[in-house]
């Protein structure tokens, strides 16, 4: 149940804010974290497991390359120093999901540490510290069966999904993120939307925050105004939508402030956050000392030459604000034509089919109009429907040289998405190809005033506009393969 809040702008009269966001970001490399099992959502439970995931006795783990690779990146992207030198360590801690009993973390010898991100609300600049970016593997999954609610609670048993145990995670850490004031919890919005598009550029992961491949745990305290000192923090665990994160940040200050005011204290714990609208108390926090932390004997340090560093960041791209700008100078895009497509998810299609040769308005027409509706129909984003940026740029090559209209340019996109071949080669050998030979369209001209008598009367008496009518019967005889235009022409000569 929801617990005494005070209004927010009242709280704000009195305490500053101060933030401190955990971000879990799953990786989607092939392979798991420290064995090959394929790293995969949705596959049939408990199918993509070993003995190192399971966590089997005398099962070793070896460190799957390209997660380094991809958290090395994460780290120069978050402008990180990045370690010459570093080992995993063991987490342990007993739960069902976790076969060894110990988590493979990073502990006080993180990969990447002391960055920092720019970003903008409203106009107004922050600069978010990082305390570090480390590497660890993600659990597995309880299924609790029975009861309401899918939660524990009331629930008959649970079942347990390993699937996903081992997969490759980097979580992201701040420091603790003072001066954001009133906007503390717009600033973490844009801070967790920031790292989306960042790793979505980065191309490191899927960062679907709805299928829990980009986690957000929500740290906050209260200082009352003109203190130094920091207050007692509360984390709101989970919370998997960016406007979950606002939501439960705004709750948080407001709880807080109402503790501290009535002269009480704030307990340490973490939180749960409901979508109606409140948090609720979870389980008071464990120390670092619980964990018994300590160097993972498995597995041997990582030390990632300079130069192999220095290779990497030559592949980091700019900034997602900066890249956009870049993008919307390129392609001359309006500021609402780039709203848009940033929106649906849509600049990376975009740019891989300009790159193809499409021009830019084309490409974003396609993908946000055809495209956007099939993915949108089939739940899917657009990098997943089973069309190429290399086949759309056909698609619209197509088009505009006059081969096909767009009515049956809608006919091809179906054709590619049920995998029946490519556009050039559907249109030839499905002969979808307009018709604007004048022998082939006279004869159909012929017989479409033959069948609109009236319509044809009109157009001999000066009625242009019955035109229509003709054409369309031309257009339906032909099943949307004639030349439109071409038509209109031979009808006006024929009767004009
Ligand atoms: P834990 O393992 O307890 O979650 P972490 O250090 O991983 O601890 O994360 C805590 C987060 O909260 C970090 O982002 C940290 O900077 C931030 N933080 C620490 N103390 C406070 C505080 N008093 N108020 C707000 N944020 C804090
Ligand atoms: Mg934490
Ligand atoms: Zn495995």
């Amino acid at each position: 149940m929801s617990e005494e809040i005070m209004d927010y702008a009242e709280a704000m009269a009195s305490f500053d804010p101060v933030l401190g966001l955990e971000v879990h970001v799953e990786l989607n490399t092939a392979t798991k974290m420290f064995c090959g099992c394929v790293n995969q959502f949705g596959s049939a439970p408990n199918s993509n497991t070993c003995p190192v995931c399971l966590g089997l006795p005398g099962a070793l783990p070896a460190v799957n390359a390209k997660a380094i690779e991809s958290a090395i990146r994460i780290g120069l992207a978050l402008n990180c120093e990045i370690s010459g030198w570093c080992r995993f360590a063991r987490k342990n801690y007993f739960y069902p999901d976790m076969t060894k009993n110990f988590q493979t973390s990073q502990y006080d010898e993180p990969i990447a540490f002391d960055g920092y991100v720019e970003l903008e609300v409203e106009g107004e600049p922050f600069r978010i510290p990082i305390e570090r970016a480390h590497m660890e593997e993600d659990a597995g999954k309880l299924v609790h069966v029975g009861g309401a609610t899918g939660r524990i609670q009331g629930a008959d048993y649970s079942l347990v999904d390993y699937n996903r145990a081992g997969t490759p995670l980097i979580e992201i850490v701040t420091k603790p993120v003072y001066g954001t004031g009133a906007k503390a919890p717009q600033v973490a919005k844009a801070y967790v939307a920031f790292l989306r598009d960042m790793l979505r550029d980065l191309g490191v992961s899927d960062v679907r925050m709805e299928q829990g491949s980009l986690r957000c745990d929500a740290n906050v305290s209260l200082m009352p105004k003109g203190a130094s000192e920091l207050g007692i923090r509360s984390e709101t665990k989970n919370v998997n939508s960016l406007r979950s994160i606002e939501q439960a940040l705004n709750y948080e200050i407001r709880r807080q402030a109402a503790i501290l005011a009535s002269g009480g204290k704030v307990k340490q714990e973490t939180r749960h956050w409901h979508e109606e609208g409140y948090t609720s108390p979870g389980r008071s926090k464990e120390t670092a000392e619980d964990y018994r932390y300590f160097p993972e004997p498995d597995l041997v340090p990582i030390a990632p030459s300079r130069e192999w560093v220095d290779e990497l960041r030559a592949t980091i791209p700019s900034p997602p604000d900066v890249r956009r700008q870049e993008l919307q100078a390129r392609w001359g895009f309006s500021e609402l034509e780039l709203r848009d497509a940033v929106n649906a998810g849509a600049l990376g299609v975009i740019e891989a089919t300009v790159a193809q040769g499409c021009p830019p308005q084309a490409a974003r027409k396609w993908w946000l109009t055809e495209l956007a509706r099939r993915a949108n129909e089939a739940h899917l984003e657009l990098d997943e429907l089973p069309i190429t940026p290399a086949q759309v740029a056909e698609l619209q090559q197509l088009v505009q040289a006059g081969t096909i209209n767009d009515t049956i340019a809608r006919k091809v996109i179906d054709a590619v998405l049920a995998g029946e071949g490519d556009p050039a080669q559907l249109v030839e050998t499905r002969q979808l190809a307009t018709v604007s030979d004048d022998d082939a369209l006279s004869d159909a001209v012929e017989r479409a005033i033959a069948q609109n008598a009236d319509a044809a009367q009109k157009i001999r008496d000066g009625k242009v506009q019955a035109v229509g009518a003709l054409i369309g019967a031309v257009m339906r005889e032909s099943k949307g393969k004639a030349d439109a235009a071409k038509v209109r022409e031979l009808i006006m000569a024929r009767l004009g």
